[in-house]
């Protein structure tokens, strides 16, 4: 795999640019390489290098991670675990819509444009499909069926598109037809593609039917994807090679999973760390009890001490995520949350007055009271 570039470097930024200077780099750069506007060769590659550049730069949380690790944060077989993509910009920001409709579609439309000949090697298109994962799949990583629309090479004619091969009769397989237009300057010689071969040169005696001579063939793929343990949501994973089929010996494109992650019912996730609120009832909370407490290896045992108070925080180490992205395990934070008793009998009314006449403040409290009397 080819060297990355630094992404400051792709943007043409400071490492200390501002993420207003970030954007108007981002944005010259775009409409420079933009795939269906751009004559610059490798428009489509370069455009993708901007993008993904943008996706990390753009996002404060990501930019840390790649200043510190730097791009393998991001990428390689494991794919990366920052670049939520493009929730930082929107077309109204750019005004040039066409290029957000491309990175929201299906397709990010990358690659098969082009018009540089049919026997140019062209990369395939990239493509981004949205997958939601349940809480648990999310956390410990799963096997997951996805069932693509993807475009290949037809097989019947190699994805040439036709057979027997002979040189274009219009063009004598030049590929640019020369024609001259007289005006009152005197003439003038224009060239432009040939519209029989596109530019190839070649033409063929037969098209090939599988594919009505475009050698690309849309198919339903069924794949199966491991995902590792730890994405979430708006995290993305590359699986290089798995997007379009490039043409004329191009390499195809990558396919991006860009995951959802449901929400838990009694579970928060925060990055890799697990938050779960746990109700007292004031008895466990004043006496301090042995709670059962769900994490998401299973019950554990914790002791609540005396006097603990709505809001307290205590931390179970490493009972968080295992992110196999970033390899860094969460924690698990449990939230005391004190409940005052639903509904009361006769005789816990009569405890709880009792108790009432008897002082029950606590240094809390007696701030408090000193204030009201201050005051
Ligand atoms: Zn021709
Ligand atoms: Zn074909």
């Amino acid at each position: 795999m080819a060297e990355k570039r630094d992404y400051y470097d792709v943007l043409g930024v400071s490492k200390d640019a501002s993420q207003d200077e970030i954007k108007s780099a981002f944005r010259k750069l775009a409409k420079k390489y933009h795939p269906d506007i751009s004559k610059e060769e490798n428009a489509a590659e370069k455009f993708k290098e901007c993008e993904e550049a943008y996706s990390v730069l753009s996002d404060e949380t990501k930019r840390k991670q790649y200043d510190q690790y730097g791009s393998a944060a991001f990428d390689g077989s494991q794919g990366f675990s920052g670049a939520s993509g493009f929730s930082g910009f929107n077309a109204q920001d750019f005004d040039f819509s066409d290029i957000f409709d491309n990175i929201f579609g299906n397709s990010f439309g990358f690659g098969s444009s082009g018009g540089r000949g049919r026997n140019a090697k062209t990369r395939g298109a990239d493509r981004l499909i949205k997958v939601t994962l349940d809480f648990e799949e999310a956390i410990f990583g799963c096997d997951k069926e996805l069932n693509l629309n993807v475009v290949e090479e037809c097989d019947e004619c190699s994805g040439k598109g036709g057979f027997d091969e002979e040189t274009c009769s219009r063009c004598h397989g030049s590929g640019t037809i020369t024609s001259q237009q007289r005006s009152i300057f005197g003439s003038f010689m224009s060239q432009s593609t040939c519209p029989d071969c596109g530019g190839s040169g070649r033409t063929f005696k037969k098209t090939c039917k599988h594919c009505s001579g475009t050698g690309r063939i849309s198919r339903n793929k069924t794949i199966t994807v491991t995902i590792p343990a730890g994405v979430d949501s708006g995290n993305r994973l590359r699986l290089t090679g798995k997007g379009e089929a490039g043409t004329n010996g191009g390499p195809n494109g990558d396919l991006y999973l860009e995951f959802y992650v449901k929400e838990h019912k009694f579970f928060q996730r925060v990055d890799d760390d697990i938050y779960l609120k746990v109700p007292l009832t004031i008895a466990e909370a004043a006496l301090g009890c042995k709670k059962t407490i769900p994490t998401i290896y299973g019950n554990i045992k914790l002791n609540i001490p005396a006097g603990s108070n709505s809001g307290d925080k205590q931390r179970i180490k490493e009972k968080g995520v295992k992110n196999e992205t970033n390899r860094h395990k969460g924690d698990m934070y449990i939230i005391l949350d004190v409940q005052a008793p639903y509904s009361l009998d006769r005789e816990q009314k009569r405890i709880l007055e009792k108790l009432a006449d008897t002082d029950l403040s606590n240094p809390e409290i007696n701030k408090f009271n000193k204030f009201v009397k201050e005051n």
